[in-house]
């Protein structure tokens, strides 16, 4: 549960820095109060440019969102019931921020070039048009409207939050949270960091520098999101959210001397998915990947690619890796997956397949082969003992299959 939500933690991390920071703000000098009072737009820019570049529309979007509430709140302020100008700009955005993250928060990533990105620009664009017309207007009542209690009770009145904005936060928050359950993405976090810093500018818009501090913090928030997000990328495989063949590649250049490295692959695999098709194969791999990340003795698993997976030992010989691959070995042949009845295979003579259960059974598993060789010895190189663990590999796979073998042991 810790590691499904983990995305959550550095947004709440910069946050209660930021509410820390606020007390701290009167006594810095005029030059850094100066320099704070701009940072919401410096570093909006810098989010905006790395958002653009990774092609992360929705991301775009909320600080576009965010940063013309910090605009119009920075000239006209933003407590509400001081003047009519002060007014609108809670009252709009107050109903603008949290309505927009919602249903932003609901999307999927289409970039920002494509017609799908142009038009959600285009939604939001529009309803800073409404909110621009209004303003200019002097036009409170639609606004007014949007934010009456919906219950009266005095339960509402300890901050000015409206009611609708509370609820569609809730909601953000309950569509963010459940995101980040499960795909951990590092920009859910940071909508979640948006959803909590948009509650806390709504619920004290009179608190001195609240503005400058917290749009400030939802640039920064967005950044490193993206940072980590393309970090990401480039090293984790996206299926199975296990590191990837590049971070292998990076963790063997600066591995010690002495390791063991075990090649893993599944058995018949080519046949399970011409039984079961491709994608109920992509969840036995996501299957096997969380056995893998739960490997004992220190081992660390990568998807070397395909149906094949590595897991390093670092300080290990072959051998005292060799019980862990056993009881990883295990793990994996015991673990059934439930099928829905609309994947079970459709004809009676591809039901027979490999260790998966016959035709009409509910669950299908699957095995793996392992090889296991260490460095030193023969071996200069990691590459080396990668070439050794395919050949243990290879001779568990030809000694009839799931089964672990060890490098140069018959
Ligand atoms: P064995 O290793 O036991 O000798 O037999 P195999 O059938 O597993 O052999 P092989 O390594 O030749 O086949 C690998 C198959 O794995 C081919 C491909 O269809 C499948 N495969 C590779 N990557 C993926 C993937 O990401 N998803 C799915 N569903 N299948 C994949
Ligand atoms: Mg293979
Ligand atoms: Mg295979």
């Amino acid at each position: 549960m810790v590691r499904n939500l983990s995305t959550l933690f550095l947004p709440v991390t910069v946050l209660l820095f930021s509410c820390w920071s606020l007390s701290r703000v009167p006594t810095l000098s005029t030059t850094h109060q100066e320099l704070l009072a701009i940072a919401p737009y410096l570093l909006a820019i810098v989010a905006v440019a790395s958002a653009y570049h990774f092609k992360r529309g929705r991301t775009c979007l909320v600080l576009l969102l965010s940063t013309s509430f910090y605009y119009y709140a920075s000239h006209y302020g933003a407590q509400g019931l001081e003047t009519p100008e002060s007014f609108l700009v809670y009252h709009g955005f107050a109903v603008l921020l949290p309505f927009n993250l919602l249903i932003i928060s609901l999307m999927s990533e289409k970039g920002i070039i494509g017609s799908a990105g142009r038009m959600r620009m285009a939604f939001v664009l529009f309803q800073l048009l409404i909110f621009w017309i209004t303003f200019h207007q002097r036009s409170q009542t639609m606004w007014a409207a949007l934010t009456r209690p919906i219950i009266q009770s005095r339960l509402f009145e300890v901050y000015q939050l409206p009611q609708i904005s509370l609820l569609l936060l809730l909601l953000a928050v309950g569509v963010i949270v459940a995101r980040a359950w499960q795909r951990q993405s590092p920009l859910d976090g940071a909508f979640f960091g948006a959803a909590l810093a948009f509650g806390l500018l709504l619920a004290q818009p009179d608190t001195p520098y609240i503005a400058p501090v917290f749009n400030s913090a939802i640039g920064l928030i967005f950044i490193l999101a993206i940072i980590q997000d393309s970090h990401n990328m480039a090293f984790r495989d996206d299926m199975t959210g296990l590191p990837s063949r590049r971070a292998l590649n990076e963790l063997l250049r600066g591995l010690g001397s002495s390791y063991a490295i075990a090649m893993v692959d599944v058995d018949h695999f080519k046949r399970f998915n011409d039984t079961y098709g491709h994608d109920v194969g992509d969840q036995v791999l996501k299957v096997v990947a969380s056995r893998l990340m739960a490997v004992t003795g220190g081992g660390r698993p990568f998807r070397y690619g395909g149906e094949e997976f590595t897991v390093i030992f670092p300080g290990k010989t072959a051998k005292d890796a060799a019980p862990h691959l056993e009881k990883l070995r295990k793990a994996i042949e015991e673990y059934k997956m439930a099928l829905r009845s609309d994947e079970r295979p459709k004809d009676d003579s591809k039901g027979q397949v490999a260790r998966a259960k016959p035709y009409g059974s509910r669950d299908v598993s699957v095995t793996v082969s392992i090889g296991v060789a260490e460095s030193g010895g023969r071996y200069a190189s990691a590459e080396e003992v990668i070439k050794a663990s395919d050949t243990a590999l290879y001779r568990a796979k030809n000694g009839g299959r799931n089964q672990v073998c060890v490098a140069g042991q018959r």
